[in-house]
């Protein structure tokens, strides 16, 4: 069994291993089966020699950061997970130039922003997930995305070398990056912010979190923004226009105080959320035409 090899080269790498690990406790959906084993990254070499054993030996993986945008099936996943997380989770600043490992948060990627007097990150404040997985997902809110601070990424090619990339060729769109079309890793991401004055980006950073408590349904697990917004409307103003506020499927529902998030109310399965994503995007396809397209990825 590929269990007792992997957790030797663990050691090696000095990496936890955890076997049959629950990604329920990894999503913030907080639903979801196990997988065969989550291995904690702590450096951008170890992960390409996990992926490099892992493509070797014909073995399953996926990439895990804080699992804010992810679907995993009540199945689990018949593979490794490779979590980029607190073991892998440096910032370091240089005048006005931040990096950070692709496990750090992004919300203490902001913070230490603003500890520096450091400017461009405020809007990104409160996006509850890695800095790698910002990348991948070109995360944004309140009329800023990562896009507009990134200046470069370290990332590990498909062929298991580690590389660096220019943000002209990250191909950086709505919800997009270059990342999300191959299966590169990302290791770190360089970002180049402003000077400004310290009290004024935290009360800009404080604003924002303001309006994510008083607009999202933030008490209950969720993966945010359920679905893509589409072009020429509001994914939640669609919902709400065809009165789905509240549709529920087992435990999951369009929540009530935004309809643009799927909460989970405590005991939703995969197969709720789904089902209740298909109903939304039937109902919404066949009232207004528009075609809701899924945000989060499905992990499975
Ligand atoms: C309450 C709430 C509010 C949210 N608000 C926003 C918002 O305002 N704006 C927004 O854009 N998003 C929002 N999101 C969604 C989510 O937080 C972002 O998409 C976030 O950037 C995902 O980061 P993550 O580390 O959690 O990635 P994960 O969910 O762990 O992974 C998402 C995808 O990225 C890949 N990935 C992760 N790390 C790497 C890496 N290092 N290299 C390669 N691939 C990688 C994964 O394989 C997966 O395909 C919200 C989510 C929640 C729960």
């Amino acid at each position: 069994m590929y269990l007792d090899e992997l957790t030797q080269l663990c050691g090696k790498l000095g990496c936890r291993i955890t076997p049959e690990c629950p990604l329920s406790e990894y999503i913030t959906f907080r639903f979801g089966g196990p997988c065969r084993a989550l291995i904690s990254v702590n450096s951008a070499r170890s992960a390409a020699e996990l992926i490099k054993y892992m493509k070797d030996n014909s073995i399953r993986y996926g990439i895990l950061g804080r699992g804010s945008n992810i679907i995993a099936s009540d199945e689990g996943f018949d593979g490794v997970i490779l979590l980029f997380g607190s073991d892998f989770a440096r910032i370091e600043i240089s005048g006005t130039t931040i990096r950070c490992d692709a496990g750090a948060l992004l919300a203490s990627a902001c913070v230490h922003a603003q500890h520096a007097s450091l400017s461009g990150m405020e809007n990104l404040f409160g996006i509850p997930g890695t800095v790698g997985g910002a990348l991948y997902m070109n995360a944004g809110a309140y009329g800023s995305e990562i896009k507009d601070v990134v200046v470069s990424a370290q990332y590990i090619d498909s062929d298991c070398v580690i590389r660096n990339i220019d943000k002209e060729d990250m191909d950086l769109s709505y919800r997009h990056s270059i990342f999300a079309d191959s299966d590169c890793v990302i290791t770190s991401v360089t970002m180049q912010l402003t000077e400004g004055d310290a009290d004024k980006i935290k009360e800009a950073m404080n604003e924002c979190m303001a309006k994510r408590s008083s607009k999202q349904p933030l008490e209950f697990p969720s993966a945010g923004s359920t679905f893509k917004r589409p072009e020429g409307s509001y994914a939640s103003l669609l919902i709400d226009q065809c009165g789905l506020k509240g549709l529920t499927c087992g435990g999951a529902m369009v929540s009530e105080k935004h309809s643009g998030f799927v909460i989970n109310k405590g005991y939703a399965t995969c197969a709720d959320v789904l089902e209740l994503c298909s109903q939304v995007q039937k109902i919404v396809k066949e009232k207004t035409g528009y075609v809701l397209e899924l945000e989060p990825v499905i992990l499975k």
